[in-house]
């Protein structure tokens, strides 16, 4: 069955990542008052820019990319979202992940829009001289839509640092200064910010940390499985250890690791950053990687793929606190099942949230030209993951609701009710 949606349709069973998103908003729509109203300025992007990019390649030949920068919503900010390069991007893809940023920044009350920008490339097909090429001619083809005030990219799959240096470098020169401000995820020399790398995993925690207190489950000695052994889910894992809880299991693409009395994580980042997987560590300790959901634990973090919480995983899993490190790990039907269980679940636009919160830092500082210790990031970014946490959870007792949907209704009643005082141009 076709929905009509003012200008833009999903169908019900379509899957793509914009149609997904269309649906959340109409389970929100009821939650939002006479603010429903004007839900249909967030089901189109503001602005999708698609350009073509010419680059000449070592052997002398001009191959053409395609490349994307949407802005989803700038009521209540400059946009915000990294920019992706991989050979899947494209448009439908694109206006989802910016529409995301929009919720994530909103829920988290950043004052950003959502953005996001991709190039249909395989990055690693490149040679650096190649890959420089193309990031180059893509920034200078949406250089007139970034800016520090305007739109910030950042890193996402398929672009680093470097790239962000690169862009940072391309915007500068075709403004006639110097203007660090305009990407972040920069090198640290380059006007990056401290505290960024482990910003996402930190989140996690805090976020964890604050919904265990609302639930009254003492951290203390509580079981914690990790799913993905990367920047975040490592991150996470130390701190939870750290903080007195027994991480049991890890998982990550090579194997699964469970001991019972806890592992220790540090010396478990140590080993696998010399050998790029945690298999080996302890081989005795090994178990088969479909066991991982079945362990009894308090709190599960998914922090490596999406979708991996399906309706099987929901009937069965023993735990209190599910943490979404990773983006889209837990699948609607799945949703609704651990809902029904109250199984609390912290939504990815919260719980993997720190890394665009020390990007708004990054920004902050960059405009400033004063930079902060990374005591000062971590405490400033537990603040606003805090109050994120509260926020929504307030949300989610009032509308008796999950905290995803909470997530939602509130960045929509943010971004919705500036628009309201704004008004619409011309009135
Ligand atoms: P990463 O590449 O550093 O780590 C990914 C981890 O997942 C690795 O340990 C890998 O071994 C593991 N993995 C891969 N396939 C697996 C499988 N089949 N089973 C179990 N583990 C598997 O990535 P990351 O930066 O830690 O990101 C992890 C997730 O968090 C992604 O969904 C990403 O989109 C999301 N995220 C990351 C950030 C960030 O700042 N890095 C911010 C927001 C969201």
């Amino acid at each position: 069955m076709n929905t009509m949606v003012k200008g833009l349709t999903y169908t019900e069973q379509g899957t793509t990542a914009w149609n997904n998103y269309l649906k959340q908003l109409d389970k929100v729509a009821p939650h939002l008052g006479e603010l429903s109203e004007r839900l249909d300025m967030l089901r189109r992007p503001k602005r999708s820019l698609i350009v073509d990019i010419p680059v000449i390649m070592d052997d002398g030949t001009v191959q053409h990319f395609e490349g994307y920068r949407v802005q989803h919503n700038l009521t209540r900010g400059p946009g915000k979202g990294g920019v992706r390069f991989h050979p899947d991007v494209n448009l439908d893809e694109v206006m989802a992940l910016s529409a995301w940023m929009t919720i994530k920044c909103a829920a988290l009350n950043l004052p950003f829009g959502g953005a996001k920008g991709g190039v249909r490339v395989d990055p690693t097909q490149l040679s650096k001289r190649e890959l420089e090429r193309l990031t180059r001619r893509y920034t200078a083809e949406i250089n007139f839509i970034i800016g520090p005030q305007k739109d910030i990219p950042a890193p996402d799959v398929g672009t680093n640092p470097q790239i962000m240096a690169w862009m940072m470098d391309t915007f500068s020169m075709n403004s006639g200064s110097t203007v660090t401000g305009v990407v972040t995820g920069k090198p640290v020399h380059l006007g990056g910010s401290l505290g960024r790398i482990k910003a996402t995993g930190r989140g996690v925690y805090i976020t964890g940390r604050e919904v265990a207190q609302q639930i009254d489950l003492d951290l203390n000695d509580a079981r914690v499985c990790v799913q993905g052994f990367g920047n975040v889910g490592s991150e996470a894992a130390l701190l939870f250890h750290e903080n007195g809880s027994k991480v049991i299991c890890v998982q990550d693409h090579s194997a699964t690791l469970y001991q019972e009395q806890g592992i220790d994580i540090a010396k478990l980042i140590e080993y696998s950053k010399h050998h790029q997987k945690i298999q080996g560590f302890s081989a005795k300790d090994e178990i088969l990687a479909a066991k991982f959901w079945q362990i009894p634990a308090e709190v599960f973090i998914p922090a490596a793929l999406e979708g991996v919480i399906d309706v099987h995983v929901a009937q069965t899993i023993q735990a209190k606190i599910i943490l979404e490190g990773a983006n889209g790990p837990t699948l609607t039907e799945a949703d609704e099942i651990l809902s029904k269980r109250q199984i609390t679940v912290v939504p990815d636009v919260i719980c993997n949230a720190g890394g665009v919160t020390v990007s708004y830092f990054e920004w902050v500082q960059d405009l400033a030209s004063y930079f902060w210790t990374e005591e000062e990031i971590n405490q400033r970014m537990d603040v606003i993951m805090k109050n994120a946490v509260a926020d929504v959870w307030i949300k989610a007792t009032q509308a008796e609701c999950s905290l995803r949907t909470a997530a939602y209704i509130l960045a929509c009643e943010r971004i919705l009710m500036a628009r309201k005082e704004r008004g619409i141009y011309p009135g």
